[in-house]
C-alpha cells in the first residue's frame, strides 16, 4: 500500500453500456496479480495447521497445475473448472491455477449434497472437478461428465481420478503458466448465490472485478486508520496476518482476504472451519493481526471462556460483514476487547464482497449503520418503479461501480431483472442519511441469513413440498443471539397425513445441506396467512408464532 492520492486513483471506463469509476492502478486481470505476487518471495503466505506455504511456493504450484489443466485435460480460455474442497491450502493453488491457465474457477459450496453438488456441475458445465477426498466420496455414486482430481483423498482415489499432488510434481520444467490473453472483462469466477426461483444462480464475476477487490479492502483500510487518528503511512506498513475464519469458496473469504493477501503480502491463516477455541489457539500463535469473518465469528469469540487465556494482543482488527452485525456487538468489542478497531462491511456476492464499509470513528457514531459505499461505488435508493427516494426514505438499496459481476451465468432472464440500467438491485431495504451514511433497515429478498450463510426460503420451500405429506410450507427466520438467524418452518399437513418434526429433516438431509435444514418446526391447522396475490405474508406469520 503506498500513500492515498497515488494508489487510490480513479479511471472511467465503459463497460456494457454504463460508465463505471474503477481504481485505476488494479491489476487488470489475475495473472498480472499472481506475476506480482512473486515479489513477496519466502514470506509466508498461507498458514494451515503445520503447513506454511510461501508466495513463491504459491506461484509455484499454481504455475504447473497450470500447465497440466492446459497441456493434459485441454482446458483453454473460458472453460469452467470446478472446486470442492474445505479450506486447504490447495483450494486456494487450484483456484490460482484455472485462473492462470484462462479458465473460468466455479468454486462450490463444500457443504452442498451430492445432489447440490451435481447441479453446480452440471449448470456450469465444468470440465474439470478439483475436489478433496470427502467431496469425491459424495459424488461416487453421481452422475456429471467433469474429470476429477483429487486431493488429500481418504483412501483410495476414485478410479480414473489423478491426485493433485502427482500432477504438480509431474509438470515438468518451467516455472510461468502458459501463455494466455486475457481482458479485464473476460469472465474469472462463477459463485454459486440466490435462489430466489429455488435453485442457486451462477455469479458470473470479472478479471475486472477480481483485480478491483484488493484495492476496495486496501481503501477501507486506510480510511480505517485515518478515522482512527493514525498515520495511514505507517498502517500501510505494519505487518499484517489474517485469521480466515469463513469459507473460500464465499466471496469474503476468497475476494476479501485470500485475493487481498496475494496483492498486498499478508499472510493468511487459514482454519478448516470456525472454531472460537482454535481461533484463540491461533491468534497466539501465529501473532494474528486481524479477523476477517462474520459477525457471528466475533460474537463467539468474545463469548469463549478461554478468551482470558491467551495472549491475544496482537489481534488489532475485527472485521465482520455478509450479515447485520447488532450494535450490541459493537458495544462488546468496545468494553471487552478495548482499543480495537471495529469493522462492519456490506457486499454479497454479486459485489465481489466489501463495497460498503463502517469503521473508525464514524461506526462508534453511528453503529447501526453500514458506512459509506468505498469510492468506486455509486450507490441509489430506488422505488418500487426505480426512481431515486429523497434522503432519510426507505427503498431498495441499489448499487454500481466497477465491483459488480457481469450478470448471472446462463441466465439472461434473472440478470435482467437484477442488472437494471447498469445498476443491480440489491434486494435489501436501505436509508441513506444526510451525511451519506447507509443503514439496511430490511430484506426484500425471502431469505435468511444463518451464521452468515445464506438460506434461501423458496428453496427449503421446494424440498419441503416433495415431501408427500407436506400441503402448504412457509420458512422464516428466527432470531438468534449468535447466528442472527436460524431456520423455521411453518408446516400444514395434508388431512389425516401423520408426520413428525424428525420424519421431515430427515427427509430434507438428502436434498439439502445441513445448515438449512429447520431447527425449529411449526404444524397448523389453518390456512397461511396470503395476500391476495397469493404470497405467503412472512412478516404476519413471523409476528403470529414469535410475536415479533
Ligand atoms: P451473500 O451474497 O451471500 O454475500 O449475501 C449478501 C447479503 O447479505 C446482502 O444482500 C445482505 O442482505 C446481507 N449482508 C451482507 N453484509 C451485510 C451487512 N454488513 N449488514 C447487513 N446485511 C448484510
Amino acid at each position: 500500500l503506498t500513500a492515498p492520492g497515488q494508489l487510490f486513483e480513479m479511471d472511467e471506463v465503459e463497460i456494457r453500456g454504463t460508465t463505471i469509476r474503477t481504481w485505476k492502478h488494479a491489476p487488470g486481470h489475475f495473472r498480472a496479480l499472481l506475476d506480482a505476487s512473486r515479489g513477496y518471495g519466502e514470506r509466508d503466505f498461507l498458514i494451515y495447521e503445520d503447513e506454511r506455504l510461501s508466495f513463491e511456493e504459491h506461484y509455484r504450484r499454481a504455475s504447473a497445475l497450470a500447465t497440466v489443466l492446459v497441456r493434459d485435460y485441454g482446458v483453454a480460455k473460458g472453460d469452467r473448472v470446478a472446486l470442492a474442497m474445505r479450506n486447504y491450502p490447495e483450494w486456494v493453488v487450484s483456484f490460482s491455477a484455472i485462473l492462470a491457465a484462462g479458465a473460468i474457477a466455479v468454486p462450490l459450496n463444500a457443504w452442498w449434497t451430492r445432489q447440490e453438488l451435481e447441479f453446480g456441475l452440471a449448470d456450469s458445465g465444468a470440465k474439470v472437478l478439483i475436489a478433496d477426498g470427502e467431496r469425491a466420496d459424495r459424488l461416487a455414486a453421481a452422475s456429471y461428465d467433469a474429470r476429477l482430481i483429487v486431493t488429500r483423498p481418504g483412501g483410495e482415489p476414485p478410479e480414473g481420478a489423478a491426485l493433485l499432488a502427482d500432477l504438480i510434481a509431474d509438470a515438468g520444467p518451467g516455472s510461468a503458466p502458459p501463455a494466455v490473453e486475457l481482458d479485464p472483462e473476460d469472465p474469472a469466477t462463477i459463485f454459486y448465490t440466490s435462489g430466489t426461483t429455488g435453485r442457486p444462480k451462477g455469479a458470473l464475476g470479472t478479471h475486472r472485478n477480481l483485480g478491483q477487490a484488493p484495492m476496495t479492502v486496501a481503501y477501507s483500510l486506510m480510511r480505517g486508520a485515518m478515522l482512527a487518528g493514525k498515520d495511514p503511512a505507517q498502517a500501510s506498513g505494519e505487518r499484517r496476518v489474517s485469521l480466515l475464519t469463513v469459507p473460500l469458496f464465499h466471496v469474503t473469504g476468497c475476494f476479501a482476504t485470500m485475493i487481498t493477501s496475494l496483492f498486498s503480502g499478508a499472510t493468511i491463516v487459514l482454519m478448516y472451519k470456525w472454531d472460537p477455541g482454535v481461533a484463540l489457539r491461533l491468534i497466539e500463535r501465529e501473532k494474528v493481526t486481524g479477523l476477517v469473518g462474520v459477525p457471528t465469528n466475533a460474537w463467539q469469540l468474545l463469548s469463549h471462556p478461554d478468551i482470558g487465556k491467551h495472549d491475544i494482543s496482537s489481534l488489532g482488527s475485527l472485521g465482520y460483514g455478509g450479515a447485520p452485525a447488532p450494535p450490541k456487538l459493537l458495544e462488546r468489542i468496545t468494553s471487552e476487547l478495548p482499543g480495537r478497531a471495529p469493522s462492519n462491511g456490506y457486499g454479497m456476492t454479486e459485489t465481489t464482497a466489501l463495497i460498503i464499509n463502517n469503521t473508525g470513528r464514524s461506526y462508534l457514531d453511528k453503529p447501526d449503520s453500514i458506512g459509506h459505499p468505498v469510492a468506486v461505488i455509486d450507490v441509489r435508493i430506488s422505488d418500487p418503479l426505480g426512481n431515486e427516494v429523497p434522503v432519510g426514505e426507505v427503498g431498495e438499496l441499489c448499487v454500481r461501480g466497477s465491483a459488480v459481476i457481469a450478470g448471472y451465468w446462463n441466465r439472461p432472464d434473472a440478470t435482467a431483472e437484477t442488472f437494471v440500467d447498469g445498476w443491480l438491485h440489491t434486494g435489501d431495504l436501505a436509508r441513506v442519511d444526510e451525511e451519506g451514511f447507509v443503514y439496511i433497515v430490511d430484506r426484500a429478498k425471502d431469505m435468511v441469513i444463518r451464521g452468515g450463510e445464506n438460506v434461501y426460503c423458496a428453496e427449503v420451500e421446494a424440498a419441503l413440498f416433495e415431501h408427500p405429506a407436506v400441503d402448504d410450507a412457509a420458512v422464516i427466520g428466527i432470531p438468534h443471539d449468535e447466528l442472527g438467524e436460524e431456520v423455521g418452518a411453518v408446516i400444514r399437513l395434508k388431512p389425516g397425513a401423520r408426520v413428525t418434526e424428525a420424519d421431515l429433516t430427515g427427509f430434507l438431509k438428502e436434498r439439502i445441506a445441513t445448515f438449512k435444514i429447520p431447527t425449529h418446526v411449526w404444524f397448523r391447522d389453518a390456512d397461511l396467512p396470503r395476500n391476495p396475490g397469493g404470497k405467503i405474508l412472512k412478516t404476519h406469520l413471523r409476528r403470529e408464532i414469535l410475536g415479533l
